[in-house]
This record gives C-alpha cells, structure tokens and sequence, in this order.
C-alpha cells in the first residue's frame, strides 16, 4: 500500500469545504501549520510505511495511555511517566512518579503538585523522545502554560489538545494548530447555541456591571475559576479600572505565579491582607464560584454578584445560581471553533472526549471524518478544574479559615491524599534517553 497522506484527499476536502461554506475557516491556522512542518523537517508529511492506521493511543484505567513510549497523558490515577497538558485538577493529579509540562506552564503545575514532585518543564515545539516515541508540546491558548501533546510514533502523530481555546487571551499563549492524523478534542461547549461573542464586549460589560455598583455604592463581586479565568478577567478589565481590586487567596496565590511568569495584570490586594474597617463599595472582589454563598462574602456589605463562564450562555444557568449577573466568558472553544480547530489540524480521525460528545461526533462523521466519543474523567468548565494550591485547601497560608472553607473542590482536597504515596525519584523525561534510563519497560504502570 503506497503511504497514506497526511490530509486524505476527499474526506477533508468535504469537511473543508462544509466549514468554508459556514464561515468557520480557522485564522491563521496556514501560518502555525507552516511552521510546525518547516520545524519538522517534514517528516510527518510521510505517513507511515504500512499506510495501516495504528492506535497510537488508548484508554485504560488510569488514563489515556501509550504503549509505544510508556507514558500517560493527563492520567486520572498515578503513573510512572505522565504528560500534562495543564495543571487544572482533572488534567494534573497528584501522584505520578515523573511528570512533563510546557515551560510556560511548570511554576503553577509545581505550586499544585508541591517542591517535591518530580516535573521537567520543555519549551513549545521542542521534542522529547521517550522509547523512540516523539513527544512536543505546543500551546493550546486555554491557560498560562497549557499544552497540545504532539506524540509521533513511526510516522503516525496523534495530538491530544486538553482543553484549549482560539480566541486571543492575553494571559497565554495563542493556540496553535498542529497537524496530525488523529485529533483528541474535548466538546465542552460542541452544541451550536454556544457561540462566543467578541471579547470586547464581554469586558465592556462587565466595567459598566462594575461602574453601575460603583455609582449605587455597592461592591461587585465576579466569580471566576481560580486558576486561568480569575487571571483573564483581571487583564480583560484592566484598560478601564473602575476602582480597586480585591481578591479571594486561591486567585491571588495564582496572580503571584502569573506575575512571576510575566504576565500583565493590574494591582490587586488580597482581602485578606486589606485593613480592618476598608469600605469595600466601589470595589471589584475576584473571587473562585465556590465562594458564592459562603461566610466569607458577609463581609463585603451591599454587593453584586456575577459569573464570569460559558455557562452564562445559557439564562437559567445563571437564575440556578441566584446571581444578580452572567458574563458569558469561557476558555473553552465554542462551537464554531472547535470545528474549526479539527479542520485545521487535516486529522481525519478525531476522538472525542469530555462535553457533547455525541453531537460533535455526529458533525463529524456526516463531514466525512472517522470519529469516536471517548470516555474519559477529563471535564470541561466545571467546578473540579479548580486547583487550588495547598496552601488554600488547608488554609495555612494566605488563606482564613472562612476561605479555606470556602475554597472550590472538595474533590481536589481528597485528591492531596495520593500526595503520600508518590515517594520523589531520580530521574525525568529527558531529551537523550531513549529507552535508557529508569523508566521501565513499556506498560508498567499499567493495572
Ligand atoms: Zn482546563
Ligand atoms: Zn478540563
């Protein structure tokens, strides 16, 4: 059988079209494709020398897994080797004896995992060969440090993207399309009512939100994942700032890593940390969902609350949750992107995993892709993608007691449990190892 292509002439010249046809051409997703294969040498262009399509990856119990290199991707239980797209708590569980992560994102996967975890960070689009599999990671645009896995395997390249967004997001690194022939995409929002309005408008929004309190003499109160989306509000409102800034500890902890990691956000102050008597009207509080409700929010007096979320697309998700506002703002493709995000990788296999998966599917197949809904403990925009460092679980350290109790996933909590059983060794993913050092044969690790 002559090699098989990397872009299969018909189905994607279908699925090509039907997304021109729509409008759904993804931007400059020529441009990143250019550079990923100029920067390969054009290897993957090759395909592979049976023209079978292998299984580069699958799914066992503890997580998706190659066998080929011995390594897990984003594993929901402890392993020997494990590649982390990001450090949201679905994605990074403690536990594994080595972990591999982009640069940008190793300050917050070490603040989660903790001093002693054994993580080696590697710059975007630089490769890291393990038991002859290729691994590179390239920027998914979902939050500082998040990452595509590119793994490549005798000429088949596979791309687990996580959890990515294509909007523009001043805090990250702009997603970059890779090419590939098979496609791991979630379908967090892969229904098409969700669809993102401009950014812009979603700020403008909230700074009159936050205007208005202000000129009523209220305080406002944003709710926002702690980690990625507390950040993103903060540098999508900071060309107009209407007052100070105060934030709940799990956001501030992240704002010093973002900071650290040069990353541009305006001042804040931790409640914490803001002097006995402050009058808090006028002010904007950033603070995790989980606060919502809780003891901690009585100090404020008069306020307005909103949700910052793609969820806020959806009017009774806000009601649900008694909030006064929704800001529809996520860090998840919406419906357009997401299929134009797999049209620009020219996978013509593509896996489906945490959100609508059968609807995205369904799309996929009537435009001619093979695709699959796979099971996986991954999840989109929920409660349980906080991570709220360890020093706000137990709250130790910057936090109060109220916070701590008022600090989002009980299941991250649980979770610090595993920390116990993951005894620190030597060794990490490096450059030149091949099969040779301590990493064990293939599939250990396994159940
Ligand atoms: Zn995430
Ligand atoms: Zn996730």
């Amino acid at each position: 059988m002559p090699p098989r292509p990397l872009r299969p002439a018909d189905p994607l010249r279908a699925n090509r079209h039907a997304t021109r046809m729509r409008g759904l051409e993804f931007p400059g997703a020529r441009t990143g494709v250019d550079r990923i294969l100029t920067a390969r040498g054009g290897a993957v262009a090759r395909g592979n020398r049976t023209g079978e399509r292998r299984m580069l990856l699958r799914v066992t119990e503890r997580g998706v897994y190659c066998e080929a290199g011995g390594f897990y991707v984003d594993p929901w239980m402890p392993v020997d080797r494990a590649v982390i797209t990001h450090a949201h708590g679905d994605h990074a569980r403690w536990g594994s004896r080595r972990y591999l992560c982009s640069r940008e994102g190793e300050r917050v996967l070490r603040t989660r995992m903790g001093p002693e975890a054994n993580i080696r960070g590697v710059p975007y689009g630089e490769p890291v060969t393990v038991n002859g599999v290729r691994i590179s990671l390239h920027p998914a645009g979902h939050i500082l440090g998040s990452a595509q896995a590119r793994i490549e395997h005798r000429g088949e390249v596979w791309v687990v993207s996580g959890d990515y967004k294509t909007e523009p997001d001043p805090t990250c690194t702009p997603f970059e399309p890779v090419r590939c022939h098979t496609f791991v995409t979630e379908s967090t929002f892969g229904l098409p009512i969700y669809r993102w309005a401009p950014q812009a408008e979603t700020w403008a929004e909230i700074r009159a939100w936050w205007r208005a309190n202000r000129e009523a003499g209220r305080v406002s109160i944003l709710f926002g994942y702690s980690l990625g989306k507390a950040q993103r509000l903060l540098a999508g409102v900071m060309d107009g700032l209407e007052g100070p800034i105060y934030t709940h500890g799990a956001v501030e902890t992240l704002n010093r890593e973002y900071r650290e990691s040069g990353i541009a956000l305006p001042p804040t102050t931790h409640v914490g940390a803001a002097p006995r008597g402050t009058d808090w009207a006028g002010a904007l509080v950033v603070a995790p969902p989980s606060a919502a409700g809780s003891p901690w929010l009585r100090r404020f007096g008069p306020a307005s609350t909103a949700f910052a979320s793609g969820w806020m697309r959806i009017r009774g998700a806000r009601r649900r949750r008694s909030l006064d506002r929704g800001f529809v703002v996520s860090d998840h493709v919406d419906w357009p992107s997401l299929l134009a995000a797999v049209d620009a990788t020219g996978a013509s296999r593509v896996w489906v995993t945490h959100g609508y998966r059968e609807p995205v599917v369904r799309w996929l197949r009537e435009h001619g892709l093979e695709a699959h809904a796979i099971a996986s403990r991954w999840e989109g925009e929920a409660e349980a993608e906080e991570a709220p460092p360890p020093d706000v679980v137990d709250g130790s350290a910057n936090g109060s007691a109220d916070e701590a109790a008022s600090a989002e996933s009980v299941d991250d909590a649980l979770d610090g449990g595993t920390v116990a059983d993951s005894a620190p060794v030597e060794g990490s993913f490096s450059a030149d190892d091949g099969a040779a050092l301590d990493f064990g044969a293939p599939g250990e690790g396994e159940p």
